[in-house]
Protein backbone atom coordinates (compact mmCIF):
# COMPACT_ATOMS: atom_id res chain seq x y z
CA UNK A 1 0.00 0.00 0.00
CA UNK A 2 1.31 3.62 -0.50
CA UNK A 3 1.92 5.31 2.27
CA UNK A 4 3.57 9.45 3.28
CA UNK A 5 6.52 8.49 5.53
CA UNK A 6 8.82 11.08 7.69
CA UNK A 7 12.33 9.68 7.53
CA UNK A 8 14.40 11.67 8.80
CA UNK A 9 14.38 15.28 9.85
CA UNK A 10 14.98 18.26 7.19
CA UNK A 11 13.82 15.48 4.82
CA UNK A 12 10.56 15.79 2.46
CA UNK A 13 8.18 13.42 3.15
CA UNK A 14 8.51 10.10 0.81
CA UNK A 15 5.56 8.54 -0.77
CA UNK A 16 6.60 4.81 -0.89
CA UNK A 17 4.75 1.10 -1.02
CA UNK A 18 5.37 -0.50 2.15
CA UNK A 19 3.15 -3.91 3.16
CA UNK A 20 -0.28 -3.53 4.44
CA UNK A 21 -0.29 -4.53 8.27
CA UNK A 22 -2.77 -7.06 9.81
CA UNK A 23 -3.83 -6.24 13.51
CA UNK A 24 -2.22 -8.74 16.03
CA UNK A 25 -4.17 -8.70 19.54
CA UNK A 26 -6.14 -6.06 20.83
CA UNK A 27 -5.48 -3.92 17.76
CA UNK A 28 -7.98 -2.44 15.09
CA UNK A 29 -7.52 -2.04 11.72
CA UNK A 30 -8.38 0.91 10.12
CA UNK A 31 -9.17 1.62 6.39
CA UNK A 32 -8.47 5.42 5.79
CA UNK A 33 -11.07 7.50 4.82
CA UNK A 34 -9.15 10.77 5.01
CA UNK A 35 -5.67 12.15 6.85
CA UNK A 36 -5.79 15.55 7.92
CA UNK A 37 -2.95 17.57 6.90
CA UNK A 38 -1.15 19.89 10.05
CA UNK A 39 1.00 22.31 11.17
CA UNK A 40 2.54 19.92 13.21
CA UNK A 41 3.43 17.60 10.66
CA UNK A 42 5.94 20.49 9.36
CA UNK A 43 7.17 20.98 13.09
CA UNK A 44 8.03 16.65 12.61
CA UNK A 45 9.59 17.03 9.22
CA UNK A 46 11.40 20.10 9.54
CA UNK A 47 12.60 19.90 14.06
CA UNK A 48 11.64 16.31 14.75
CA UNK A 49 9.99 15.06 17.62
CA UNK A 50 13.26 13.50 19.45
CA UNK A 51 11.69 9.92 17.71
CA UNK A 52 13.81 7.89 14.77
CA UNK A 53 11.92 7.67 11.45
CA UNK A 54 10.88 6.38 9.32
CA UNK A 55 6.84 6.23 10.47
CA UNK A 56 4.12 6.99 8.32
CA UNK A 57 2.71 10.40 8.95
CA UNK A 58 -1.12 11.43 9.06
CA UNK A 59 -2.21 12.33 12.91
CA UNK A 60 -6.15 13.19 12.79
CA UNK A 61 -7.50 9.96 11.16
CA UNK A 62 -10.83 8.69 10.53
CA UNK A 63 -12.12 5.36 8.69
CA UNK A 64 -13.82 2.06 8.27
CA UNK A 65 -12.79 -0.88 10.62
CA UNK A 66 -11.48 -2.98 8.39
CA UNK A 67 -10.35 -5.76 10.41
CA UNK A 68 -10.27 -6.90 14.07
CA UNK A 69 -7.64 -8.11 15.94
CA UNK A 70 -8.19 -11.25 18.33
CA UNK A 71 -9.88 -10.35 21.86
CA UNK A 72 -11.27 -7.12 20.51
CA UNK A 73 -14.89 -7.05 21.04
CA UNK A 74 -17.85 -4.30 20.58
CA UNK A 75 -16.91 -3.04 17.32
CA UNK A 76 -17.76 -4.55 13.99
CA UNK A 77 -15.97 -4.53 10.45
CA UNK A 78 -17.39 -1.37 8.41
CA UNK A 79 -17.95 0.64 11.08
CA UNK A 80 -17.15 4.49 10.80
CA UNK A 81 -14.28 5.75 13.74
CA UNK A 82 -12.47 8.21 14.12
CA UNK A 83 -9.11 7.45 15.86
CA UNK A 84 -8.55 9.50 19.18
CA UNK A 85 -5.10 10.93 18.34
CA UNK A 86 -2.52 11.12 21.63
CA UNK A 87 -2.04 7.33 22.47
CA UNK A 88 -0.76 7.19 26.04
CA UNK A 89 -0.43 4.01 28.82
CA UNK A 90 -4.44 3.84 28.95
CA UNK A 91 -4.18 2.48 32.86
CA UNK A 92 -2.58 5.89 34.40
CA UNK A 93 -4.89 8.14 36.30
CA UNK A 94 -5.25 10.51 33.40
CA UNK A 95 -5.47 7.80 30.74
CA UNK A 96 -8.13 6.44 32.97
CA UNK A 97 -10.36 9.73 32.74
CA UNK A 98 -9.72 9.10 28.70
CA UNK A 99 -6.85 12.28 29.04
CA UNK A 100 -4.82 10.46 27.10
CA UNK A 101 -3.06 13.82 26.07
CA UNK A 102 -2.28 14.05 29.55
CA UNK A 103 -1.09 10.84 30.59
CA UNK A 104 1.80 10.81 32.78
CA UNK A 105 4.33 7.74 31.86
CA UNK A 106 4.31 9.60 28.30
CA UNK A 107 7.72 10.14 28.99
CA UNK A 108 8.27 6.10 29.12
CA UNK A 109 5.83 5.57 25.68
CA UNK A 110 8.38 5.41 22.77
CA UNK A 111 5.33 7.03 20.99
CA UNK A 112 2.94 9.84 20.81
CA UNK A 113 0.67 8.42 18.62
CA UNK A 114 -0.36 7.31 15.20
CA UNK A 115 1.83 9.46 12.89
CA UNK A 116 3.62 11.12 15.60
CA UNK A 117 6.01 8.26 16.08
CA UNK A 118 4.13 5.21 15.12
CA UNK A 119 2.39 4.49 11.74
CA UNK A 120 -0.45 7.03 11.18
CA UNK A 121 -3.38 7.67 8.76
CA UNK A 122 -1.53 8.92 5.63
CA UNK A 123 -1.81 5.51 3.98
CA UNK A 124 -4.60 2.90 2.97
CA UNK A 125 -4.94 1.23 6.72
CA UNK A 126 -3.45 2.04 9.77
CA UNK A 127 -3.03 -0.09 12.69
CA UNK A 128 -4.76 1.31 15.91
CA UNK A 129 -2.88 -0.31 18.89
CA UNK A 130 -6.17 -0.66 20.93
CA UNK A 131 -9.84 -0.04 20.35
CA UNK A 132 -10.19 2.06 23.63
CA UNK A 133 -8.49 4.82 20.68
CA UNK A 134 -11.78 4.66 18.54
CA UNK A 135 -14.65 6.99 18.77
CA UNK A 136 -17.98 5.79 16.48
CA UNK A 137 -18.87 8.58 14.06
CA UNK A 138 -22.04 7.44 13.26
CA UNK A 139 -23.92 8.94 9.69
CA UNK A 140 -20.91 11.09 9.71
CA UNK A 141 -18.72 11.08 6.41
CA UNK A 142 -15.23 9.94 7.94
CA UNK A 143 -13.43 11.88 5.11
CA UNK A 144 -14.51 14.93 6.00
CA UNK A 145 -14.37 14.61 9.54
CA UNK A 146 -11.20 13.32 10.20
CA UNK A 147 -9.82 16.68 10.84
CA UNK A 148 -12.17 16.73 14.37
CA UNK A 149 -9.40 14.71 16.13
CA UNK A 150 -7.10 17.18 15.86
CA UNK A 151 -8.21 20.19 14.57
CA UNK A 152 -11.56 20.83 16.65
CA UNK A 153 -10.47 18.70 19.31
CA UNK A 154 -7.61 20.73 20.51
CA UNK A 155 -9.12 24.25 20.34
CA UNK A 156 -12.59 22.49 21.77
CA UNK A 157 -10.28 21.31 24.99
CA UNK A 158 -8.62 24.96 25.10
CA UNK A 159 -12.16 26.26 24.92
CA UNK A 160 -13.61 23.81 27.11
CA UNK A 161 -11.80 24.86 30.19
CA UNK A 162 -12.19 28.41 29.80
CA UNK A 163 -16.04 28.36 29.59
CA UNK A 164 -16.44 29.75 32.91
CA UNK A 165 -14.87 33.16 31.54
CA UNK A 166 -16.99 32.95 28.08
CA UNK A 167 -20.42 34.98 29.36
CA UNK A 168 -22.30 37.23 27.45
CA UNK A 169 -20.33 40.29 28.54
CA UNK A 170 -16.97 38.74 27.71
CA UNK A 171 -14.54 38.85 24.78
CA UNK A 172 -12.84 36.38 23.15
CA UNK A 173 -10.04 36.61 20.66
CA UNK A 174 -9.09 33.75 17.92
CA UNK A 175 -5.96 34.32 16.42
CA UNK A 176 -5.18 32.21 13.26
CA UNK A 177 -7.81 31.19 10.92
CA UNK A 178 -6.12 28.08 9.69
CA UNK A 179 -6.98 24.14 10.46
CA UNK A 180 -7.60 24.59 14.04
CA UNK A 181 -8.81 28.62 14.32
CA UNK A 182 -11.25 28.42 11.43
CA UNK A 183 -13.07 25.18 13.83
CA UNK A 184 -12.35 27.57 17.31
CA UNK A 185 -14.62 29.67 15.91
CA UNK A 186 -17.48 27.36 14.97
CA UNK A 187 -17.36 25.82 18.72
CA UNK A 188 -17.42 29.49 20.34
CA UNK A 189 -19.97 30.44 18.12
CA UNK A 190 -21.67 27.05 19.48
CA UNK A 191 -20.79 27.25 22.76
CA UNK A 192 -20.69 30.55 24.15
CA UNK A 193 -22.42 34.28 23.78
CA UNK A 194 -19.28 35.76 24.48
CA UNK A 195 -18.21 38.77 21.57
CA UNK A 196 -16.19 37.02 19.17
CA UNK A 197 -13.33 39.03 17.25
CA UNK A 198 -10.68 36.78 14.90
CA UNK A 199 -7.46 38.03 13.72
CA UNK A 200 -5.45 36.71 10.80
CA UNK A 201 -2.93 38.24 8.52
CA UNK A 202 -4.66 36.52 5.14
CA UNK A 203 -7.59 38.72 3.89
CA UNK A 204 -9.25 35.68 3.01
CA UNK A 205 -8.92 33.53 6.16
CA UNK A 206 -10.37 36.61 8.06
CA UNK A 207 -13.34 36.44 5.58
CA UNK A 208 -13.64 32.73 6.28
CA UNK A 209 -13.71 33.40 9.58
CA UNK A 210 -16.96 36.11 9.31
CA UNK A 211 -18.26 33.55 7.30
CA UNK A 212 -18.56 31.34 9.81
CA UNK A 213 -19.63 34.29 12.38
CA UNK A 214 -17.09 35.76 13.69
CA UNK A 215 -18.32 39.15 14.55
CA UNK A 216 -15.29 40.97 14.58
CA UNK A 217 -12.12 41.05 11.88
CA UNK A 218 -9.04 42.15 12.43
CA UNK A 219 -6.01 42.27 9.83
CA UNK A 220 -2.89 41.54 12.70
CA UNK A 221 -0.63 42.19 9.76
CA UNK A 222 -1.61 46.15 10.28
CA UNK A 223 0.01 48.19 12.65
CA UNK A 224 -3.06 49.31 14.24
CA UNK A 225 -4.57 46.00 15.42
CA UNK A 226 -4.00 46.56 18.88
CA UNK A 227 -6.11 49.74 19.14
CA UNK A 228 -8.67 48.26 16.69
CA UNK A 229 -9.13 45.30 19.50
CA UNK A 230 -9.36 47.83 22.71
CA UNK A 231 -11.68 49.74 20.59
CA UNK A 232 -13.82 46.70 20.00
CA UNK A 233 -13.66 45.12 23.95
CA UNK A 234 -13.23 48.86 25.85
CA UNK A 235 -11.55 48.75 28.81
CA UNK A 236 -12.11 45.62 30.55
CA UNK A 237 -9.80 44.16 27.32
CA UNK A 238 -9.75 40.85 25.83
CA UNK A 239 -11.37 37.90 28.73
CA UNK A 240 -10.40 34.75 26.76
CA UNK A 241 -7.09 35.22 23.84
CA UNK A 242 -6.43 31.97 21.77
CA UNK A 243 -3.34 31.86 20.52
CA UNK A 244 -3.72 29.24 17.61
CA UNK A 245 -0.47 30.36 15.60
CA UNK A 246 1.95 31.05 19.00
CA UNK A 247 4.63 33.08 17.13
CA UNK A 248 6.10 36.44 19.22
CA UNK A 249 3.54 38.77 17.43
CA UNK A 250 0.18 37.18 17.97
CA UNK A 251 2.25 36.04 21.98
CA UNK A 252 2.41 39.62 22.41
CA UNK A 253 -1.10 40.87 20.99
CA UNK A 254 -2.51 38.59 23.49
CA UNK A 255 -0.74 39.42 26.62
CA UNK A 256 -1.27 43.00 25.98
CA UNK A 257 -4.54 42.76 24.80
CA UNK A 258 -6.34 40.91 27.43
CA UNK A 259 -7.78 42.69 30.81
CA UNK A 260 -7.18 42.08 34.34
CA UNK A 261 -8.26 38.70 35.79
CA UNK A 262 -8.27 36.98 32.10
CA UNK A 263 -6.67 33.83 29.93
CA UNK A 264 -3.98 34.08 27.72
CA UNK A 265 -4.09 30.23 25.68
CA UNK A 266 -1.24 29.55 23.41
CA UNK A 267 -1.95 26.82 21.17
CA UNK A 268 0.53 27.19 18.28
CA UNK A 269 3.80 26.13 17.98
CA UNK A 270 5.14 28.88 16.58
CA UNK A 271 8.42 29.68 19.06
CA UNK A 272 6.82 32.53 20.72
CA UNK A 273 7.54 33.29 24.80
CA UNK A 274 5.36 34.54 27.11
CA UNK A 275 6.73 37.65 28.94
CA UNK A 276 5.96 38.49 32.07
CA UNK A 277 7.18 42.34 33.73
CA UNK A 278 4.66 43.02 36.70
CA UNK A 279 1.42 44.00 35.19
CA UNK A 280 1.87 42.39 31.93
CA UNK A 281 0.26 40.41 30.99
CA UNK A 282 -2.25 42.03 33.68
CA UNK A 283 -3.22 40.93 37.48
CA UNK A 284 -5.15 37.66 37.51
CA UNK A 285 -3.84 36.92 34.20
CA UNK A 286 -3.89 32.85 33.60
CA UNK A 287 -1.47 31.35 30.78
CA UNK A 288 -2.64 27.79 29.50
CA UNK A 289 -0.42 25.48 27.04
CA UNK A 290 -3.13 22.94 26.85
CA UNK A 291 -2.60 19.77 24.27
CA UNK A 292 -4.33 18.19 22.21
CA UNK A 293 -7.88 17.20 23.83
CA UNK A 294 -9.54 13.78 25.86
CA UNK A 295 -11.11 10.95 24.55
CA UNK A 296 -14.20 11.77 25.91
CA UNK A 297 -14.17 15.76 24.60
CA UNK A 298 -13.84 13.81 20.83
CA UNK A 299 -16.60 12.38 21.43
CA UNK A 300 -18.68 16.05 22.48
CA UNK A 301 -16.64 16.97 18.99
CA UNK A 302 -18.29 14.67 17.54
CA UNK A 303 -21.83 15.15 18.72
CA UNK A 304 -21.28 18.69 17.89
CA UNK A 305 -20.82 17.61 14.44
CA UNK A 306 -23.42 15.53 14.64
CA UNK A 307 -25.81 18.10 15.34
CA UNK A 308 -24.62 20.07 13.04
CA UNK A 309 -23.33 22.84 14.46
CA UNK A 310 -19.38 22.55 13.33
CA UNK A 311 -18.66 21.49 10.29
CA UNK A 312 -14.43 21.32 8.69
CA UNK A 313 -13.78 23.42 5.62
CA UNK A 314 -12.18 20.35 4.04
CA UNK A 315 -10.57 20.45 0.46
CA UNK A 316 -9.01 16.70 -0.49
CA UNK A 317 -6.05 15.76 -2.26
CA UNK A 318 -4.25 12.57 -3.29
CA UNK A 319 -1.46 10.97 -0.77
CA UNK A 320 1.01 11.60 -3.73
CA UNK A 321 0.20 15.29 -3.58
CA UNK A 322 1.83 15.36 0.14
CA UNK A 323 4.78 17.41 -0.19
CA UNK A 324 2.95 20.08 -2.45
CA UNK A 325 0.30 19.99 0.13
CA UNK A 326 3.23 20.74 2.57
CA UNK A 327 4.18 23.53 0.72
CA UNK A 328 0.62 25.21 0.74
CA UNK A 329 0.24 25.16 3.87
CA UNK A 330 3.91 26.77 4.62
CA UNK A 331 2.63 29.31 2.50
CA UNK A 332 -0.46 29.96 3.86
CA UNK A 333 -2.72 28.55 0.98
CA UNK A 334 -5.22 25.73 2.72
CA UNK A 335 -8.63 27.04 3.48
CA UNK A 336 -9.79 25.44 6.89
CA UNK A 337 -8.38 22.08 6.28
CA UNK A 338 -6.86 20.12 3.73
CA UNK A 339 -7.29 16.16 4.14
CA UNK A 340 -5.43 13.41 2.40
CA UNK A 341 -7.81 10.74 0.47
CA UNK A 342 -5.61 7.52 -0.31
ZN1 LIG B 1 -2.04 18.29 14.48
ZN1 LIG C 1 -1.15 7.13 30.76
Amino acid sequence: MRAVRFVAVGRPAEIVDVPKPSPGPGEVLIRVAGAGVCHSDLHVLDHGIGIEGPFTLGHENAGWIEEIGQGVTGWREGQAVAVYGPWGCGSCHSCQTSAENYCERHASIPTYGGGLGSDGGMAEYMIVPSARLLVALGDLDPVTTAPLSDAALTPYHAIKTALPLLTPDASVLVLGVGGLGHMAVQILRALTPARLIAGDIDPGKLAHARSLGAAHIVDTAAATAREEIRDIVGERGVTVALDFVGVQATIDLCTRTVGRNSRVTVVGMGGGTVHYDAGRPPYGTQVTVPYWGSRSELMEVIALAQAGRIKATVETFGLEQANAVYQRLRDGKIEGRAVLVP
